[in-house]
């Protein structure tokens, strides 16, 4: 249409394949058209986000901006270098923009930062357009439907989704995109970010750079982990819709195992190939759409000879459960994403003060604190040193991997609530929003809840073991000597509990287990850092005492998995 000049902003939608929000856009048929991811300060300049997610986010744009140009050798991301909040408002300005479309967000801080948006764009006169596509259901929708309550069971979502409708189709990716217009940028520029850059120095005399929205060479491109200030990143697993459509194509040329996959029955302990899809990380930054994902899967499920499993356990029903906590962040807001204020979850006095409470010095790699002793059971745990080989492999796969197996983290998550180190659930989902390749607000504050039994999930006495449940599924302890090769030449016998091992086979291994971790010696791995039989215990009668009487008195009882007042 003439004179009809289209923003379309990128967020959490890296992909062109079924894309609601992008189809919007394009039938609008805008005579210049602008794709453009801005920075976010509340994503770039928060510490909690580490350098294999960035790596992963840049991957993505990169492979959609190529893709972009493929359809059009004019078009690229254009990718700007300031807030939203404020640079929209001189964009609208200077390129005479009549439309800004994108894809929902529900996250708490997303909706307050799109109505700031949206605000701006009514002052210009913009027309703004909004389309869901995150999620199988729009969130709000799913509220409605749910009585207008956040979703806190997978029942609560099988019986609210269908009542919108079917889980909508996949859209193809468009066969050719619109020209860009002119991408003048000549109005000023807000004030340089004064606060350090990740390596401590004033962004503003460290990197002029930080002061022009169109990057260091002026052309928009991707910002490189050099210039983010960032050393190299050390997952393997990278980003972008090319890839995560390549591994969709892969998982589903399997049949049986789309079909058939049960989540109960795949190994926490498995790495190369892992037992599960590995496309969370994709869903999260939409270079994979949650649609495209369900309808290839359920086609297969439909015609599949065998018997197939079926929700909650089979691989759609773990889509639903992606759903249930985006349901229930949209009703709740920033309360969901902690225990204070949340209606939900349940208050448990975490931390308790230590029987012994000794001053540690404890050094972990650049880290070194004075602490009590659950601070220190804590770093001890974020750092993957607590003396139980199952539990520091997955905190260091997690580190270096970005990802560990959801099994993994219901083990390293319960190990440091209730089942271990009594420590509250909010530190470690910051330790996982940090390092975590697909940290999803929504996903992780949920589920951190459903582990420390403070929401969703109430059988605190069910607790993981560190020894006996990676038994279960690696007897040799292969992903053990992977993650921990302190402990790689170790006997079968003693791989979980190596501080049962004679001196002898400590010797014939290489390894001593002695001290508390805190220095980095070679060929040392810890002793366990508390006996867990005894933690256990107590960290059970915690959990008894605070489901007794805690936030809401003697009076309580948990319906529909969240703890009510009678
Ligand atoms: P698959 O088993 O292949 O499942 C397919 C998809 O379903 C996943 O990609 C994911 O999008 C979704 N899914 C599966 N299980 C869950 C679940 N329990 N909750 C929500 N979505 C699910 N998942 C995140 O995406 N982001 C997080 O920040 C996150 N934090 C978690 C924190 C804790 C303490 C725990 C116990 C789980 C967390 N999960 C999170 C859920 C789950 O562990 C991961 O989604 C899953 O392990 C990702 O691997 P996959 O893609 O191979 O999963």
């Amino acid at each position: 249409m003439p004179n009809t000049r289209v923003i379309y902003w990128f967020r959490t939608d890296l992909r062109l394949h079924d894309s609601p929000a992008l189809q919007a856009a394009l039938g609008l048929h805008p005579e210049a058209f602008w794709p453009v991811w801005t920075w976010d300060p509340h994503y770039v300049y928060r510490a909690r986000v580490g350098v294999n997610r960035w790596q992963f986010l840049t991957d993505c744009q990169n492979d959609l901006s190529k893709s972009i140009t493929k359809l059009n050798k004019k078009s690229k991301l254009f990718l700007m270098r300031e807030a939203p909040q404020t640079l929209f408002p001189k964009l609208f300005k200077a390129w005479k923009i009549t439309h800004l479309v994108f894809e929902k967000d529900t996250d708490a801080y997303a909706r307050d930062r799109d109505a700031n948006v949206i605000k701006a764009a009514e002052e210009a006169g913009v027309q703004v357009i909004v389309r869901s596509g995150r999620t199988l259901w729009d969130s709000d929708l799913l509220v409605e439907k749910n009585h207008g309550k956040p979703t806190m069971s997978i029942s609560q979502v099988q019986n609210a989704g269908p009542k919108i409708g079917l889980i909508p189709r996949p859209i193809p990716a468009p066969k050719s995109l619109p020209d860009p217009g002119p991408t003048n940028l000549d109005f000023k520029q807000d004030e340089p970010d004064q606060r350090p850059d990740f390596n401590g120095k004033s962004r503003q005399s460290a990197d002029k750079s930080y002061e022009k929205i169109a990057g260091p060479k002026g052309d928009f491109a991707v910002p490189t982990l050099e210039e983010l200030g960032f050393p190299s990143a050390t997952s393997a697993h990278r980003g972008g819709e090319t890839i995560g459509l390549k591994i969709l194509d892969n998982i589903i040329s399997d049949e049986t195992y789309t079909a058939t996959f049960e989540k109960p029955k795949t190994s926490p302990a498995a790495f190369d190939p892992q037992a599960t899809t590995l496309l969370s990380p994709h869903l999260h930054f939409g270079s994979l759409s949650i649609r495209e994902f369900y309808w290839r899967v359920q086609d297969i499920v439909t015609t599949f000879k065998g018997k197939a499993s079926q929700p909650p356990v089979s691989l759609t029903g773990q889509l639903l459960f992606r759903d249930m906590y985006f349901g229930a962040q949209a009703k709740l807001g920033y309360s969901f994403g902690q225990t204070m204020y949340n209606s939900h979850c349940r208050f448990i006095p975490w931390h308790l003060p230590s029987k012994v409470n000794h001053e540690t010095k404890l050094v972990t790699g650049e880290y070194h604190i004075d602490s009590t002793e659950a601070e220190e059971w804590f770093q001890r745990w974020k750092w993957g040193r607590t003396g139980f080989p199952w539990i520091d492999a997955l905190m260091r796969q997690l580190r270096k991997d970005g990802w560990i197996h959801h099994l993994g983290r219901h083990a390293v998550a319960c190990f440091l609530t209730r089942g271990g180190c009594y420590v509250s659930w909010e530190r470690g989902a910051e330790v996982f929003e940090e390092w975590l390749l697909d940290h999803e607000t929504a996903s992780n504050a949920g589920n951190w809840q459903w582990l420390s039994c403070t929401a969703f999930f109430a059988q605190f006495y069910r607790c993981y073991s560190p020894v006996a449940f990676p038994k279960k599924w690696d007897k040799e302890g292969a992903f053990v000597r992977k993650y921990v090769p302190e402990l790689k030449n170790l006997d079968d016998k003693y791989i979980y509990e190596p501080w049962t091992a004679p001196l002898a086979n400590q010797k014939k291994a290489g390894v001593k287990i002695q001290g508390n971790g805190s220095e980095d010696v070679q060929g040392v791995y810890p002793k366990p850092m508390f006996d867990f039989g005894e933690r256990r215990t107590v960290c059970l009668d915690g959990m008894k005492k605070a489901y007794q009487v805690g936030l809401y008195g003697d009076d309580a009882k948990v319906i529909d998995g969240s703890w009510r007042k009678l």
